[in-house]
């Protein structure tokens, strides 16, 4: 199987490089400095509850999972993937490959380094994970240590890091491999016993609570095989980038390790950074307006700062209102507006970065289970948020970087279905708008703001 890999990657890449990368045996550690050895046979490689009586994937074939080939679109089928891959893949409803995906997996899959500039909404974490997955199923090292991940992903938010595990989770519910989440504000101990006991195989992590473990010597980074930088762009507003690069600098050498990066936006330190992160890397690129425009309707409303409220709780009441988010640009204004909508009747939950964790990821499970709900937060922790069913995108404000813009109303019309975005335009933020019209490369045609009956 892992030869089979290797074959692979060699049959069809052209370059030598990423080729030879992976085929270097795994770096030597210094095990003996360790204080945990808790060693497992490949076989027995996690900690995971093992699954007692019947093995869930046992029996089935690609033959039920049937999807036509279709001009124009990839299908699953056509990667060569792990059948365990491609059975959780049928269970989450995937059909065809997303562009990113299409365009990223022959790549990936080939062992090359990616650098790709896509935004949350275009299937960009399924795009990696699957990568990640498969190459992690393809090859089995001699012996596993807790406390050494073998696939590292880096994402600036919670909320972010833990979606992306779920992800992972659901990839590889049919197999054996561990993900291990590890993030700030919750659970230190409980992190560090899981770091320290268990053989993971799939660290999703935020930077500083990473930080913080591998200078405890509570991770080891030396046998990352595979590395994905999610939201470099983020990384850096968020001031992550040195310790990004401590980190960085504890996983393998960039020609030994696979690097994958994705940004939705490439400042010029992003692209220098990606730069230095990634050998030889192949780029693709997914237009925002490609997510940005297809599948939501935008609606831009001229009205006053003073009628704001009342538009907003008019327009929540309608009856075509599903689950609903509302995007402020600073952390007080989305407090003070949850508390008003809250008196207006309107049962509004906050998600700022002002809140403590745990109460974000209850608010957070909230709004995903309830069909009806309202949610106000600001671009941070609306980053992270990927909830499907969200019919409306309301920007309270307009933002002051058209990057958020994009990413504020990804949060609708997501993986197919359609969404509305309206954006309220008082008298100060109409300058605003030409920064966005050149962003999005398209007239923004503004409407007055329909009234109460
Ligand atoms: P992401 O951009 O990774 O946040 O993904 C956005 C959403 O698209 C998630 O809800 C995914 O489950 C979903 N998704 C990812 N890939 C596909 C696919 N190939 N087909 C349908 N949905 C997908």
């Amino acid at each position: 199987m892992a030869m089979g890999f290797i074959k692979k990657i060699l049959g069809k890449t052209e370059e030598a490089t990423p080729s030879q990368k992976h085929s270097k045996p795994p770096q030597k550690n210094n095990k003996g400095a360790r204080p945990n050895k808790a060693k497992s046979s490949p076989s027995k490689s996690n900690s995971k509850p093992k699954p007692t009586k019947k093995d869930p994937h046992a029996g089935w074939t690609l033959e039920q999972f049937k999807v036509e080939p279709c001009e124009g679109k990839k299908r699953f089928h056509d990667f060569d993937l792990d059948g365990r891959i491609m059975h959780a893949i049928q269970d989450l409803g995937f059909e065809f490959a997303s562009p990113i995906q299409s365009e990223a997996l022959p790549l990936t899959l080939a062992g090359h380094d990616l650098i790709g500039k896509a935004q949350t909404g275009t299937g960009k974490t399924a795009a990696f994970l699957i990568t990640v997955l498969q190459k992690l199923l393809s090859t089995t090292p001699q012996e596993r240590y807790a406390s050494e991940p073998r696939a590292l992903v880096l994402a600036p938010t919670r909320e972010l890091a833990m979606q992306i595990a779920k992800d992972a989770e659901g990839l590889s519910k049919y197999t054996s491999l561990n993900v291990v989440t590890v993030v700030g504000g919750v659970d230190y101990d409980k992190q560090r016993d899981i770091l320290q006991n268990q053989v993971v195989d799939i660290l999703v992590a935020t930077p500083g609570r990473l930080l913080d473990f591998l200078q405890q010597r509570t991770v080891f980074l030396d046998q990352v095989e595979m590395l994905v930088i999610d939201e470099a762009d983020r990384m850096l507003d968020m001031g992550f980038i040195p310790d990004l690069k401590r980190i960085i600098r504890g996983t393998p050498e960039k020609s030994v390790r696979q690097t994958q990066l994705f940004s939705a936006t490439y400042p010029y330190d992003v692209v220098a950074l990606s730069e230095s992160w990634t050998y030889h890397p192949k780029q693709v690129e997914i237009e925002p307006e490609s997510v940005a425009t297809d599948t939501v309707d935008q609606k831009f409303y001229s009205l006053q700062e003073v009628e704001k409220d009342a538009t907003l709780v008019s327009l929540l009441s309608q009856p075509d209102m599903g689950k609903a988010i509302i995007f402020a640009n600073r952390r007080d204004t989305s407090r003070d507006l949850a508390d008003r909508l809250n008196k207006l009747g309107v049962k509004a939950m906050l998600l700022s970065g002002e809140v403590a964790q745990q109460k974000r990821v209850k608010t957070l499970e909230r709004f995903k289970t309830q069909n009806k709900s309202v949610l106000v937060a600001t671009d941070v922790a609306g980053r992270g948020i990927h909830v499907d069913g969200i019919t409306h995108v309301f920007n309270y404000n307009l933002p002051d970087d058209p990057e958020d813009y994009v990413h504020r109303i990804g949060r609708t019309g997501r993986a197919g279905t359609s969404g509305t975005a309206i954006t309220f335009i008082d008298e100060y933020e109409a300058y605003g708008l030409m920064d966005l019209e050149t962003y999005l490369g398209k007239k923004i045609m503004v409407e007055p703001a329909p009234t109460k009956e």
